[in-house]
């Protein structure tokens, strides 16, 4: 790693904590309250190091093959892996071996292979339902209208642990646009709190839309180019 790659990476990564801070007191949130996830897709292990080294522990991942390369690259740090890209049958074993959370279900069968794959000697995987909340935009991500059974049965597998929602709305530029999306989400996962589910983690806001997520009760921000650059090509 070049110094001063890690130079510029933590130096965004200050830049960033400063703008949530004043983000989180211009809207009265409280600024523990909410959590930075470091998006590290197509970035080398070094990078994740230079991140770790200024503070970061939570990093997400999209790819698989390239994601478990840099677990076990960096199995002396104590970071938390979370898995964020596209989930597929074929997958779930390793996810469920190597990562700390999965924030994209969004079907029951993938959760139950998930929870049965959960090796005995490690916690339960903490899981977020990822939600459509924009409609056609995006395949992936449950409807909104089955959400509430989904969350249901998610809750009753014993190798999960249900911790709350997440959402990539269609992007959008317009400030309105990106808070009136988030607060559908935020609704949803008020919904599901009244309904008994002991939900903390509501995922949502990338670098483009920070402010609005904040704004709209993000507790877990999810940047990767805020952070790392303009992303690479695809490793794999
Ligand atoms: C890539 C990705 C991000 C990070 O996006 P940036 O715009 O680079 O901050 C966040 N969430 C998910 C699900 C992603 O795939």
């Amino acid at each position: 790693m070049s110094d001063q790659r890690a130079e510029i990476i933590r130096g965004r990564l200050e830049v960033l904590r400063h703008a949530i801070d004043e983000w989180c007191r211009h809207y009265g949130r409280q600024p523990a309250a909410v959590r930075l996830l470091a998006v590290s897709k197509t970035f080398p292990a070094s990078d994740v190091a230079a991140a770790a080294a200024a503070g970061q522990r939570a990093f997400g991942e999209s790819y698989l093959k390239e994601a478990l390369e840099k677990i076990a690259a960096l199995r002396h740090l104590p970071l938390e892996w979370h898995f964020i890209g596209p989930l597929q049958s074929n997958k779930t074993r390793l996810i469920a071996e190597h990562f700390d959370w999965v924030q994209s279900l969004d079907r029951l069968k993938l959760a139950e292979r998930l929870s049965a794959q959960r090796p005995a000697d490690r916690a339960p995987l903490n899981v977020l339902l990822q939600v459509n909340i924009s409609g056609e935009a995006s395949k992936s991500g449950v409807a909104l209208p089955e959400l509430p059974a989904l969350a249901e049965a998610v809750r009753r597998l014993p190798r999960l642990r249900l911790r709350g929602l997440m959402a990539i709305p269609a992007p959008s530029r317009d400030f309105g646009a990106q808070r009136t999306a988030f607060r559908a989400l935020h609704q949803a996962y008020r919904m599901l709190q009244e309904k008994g589910l002991a939900l903390d983690t509501l995922s949502m806001g990338m670098s483009a839309d920070l402010e609005a997520a904040i704004a709209e009760g993000s507790t877990l921000l999810r940047v990767g180019t805020g952070i790392f650059g303009p992303r690479r090509p695809k490793t794999g």
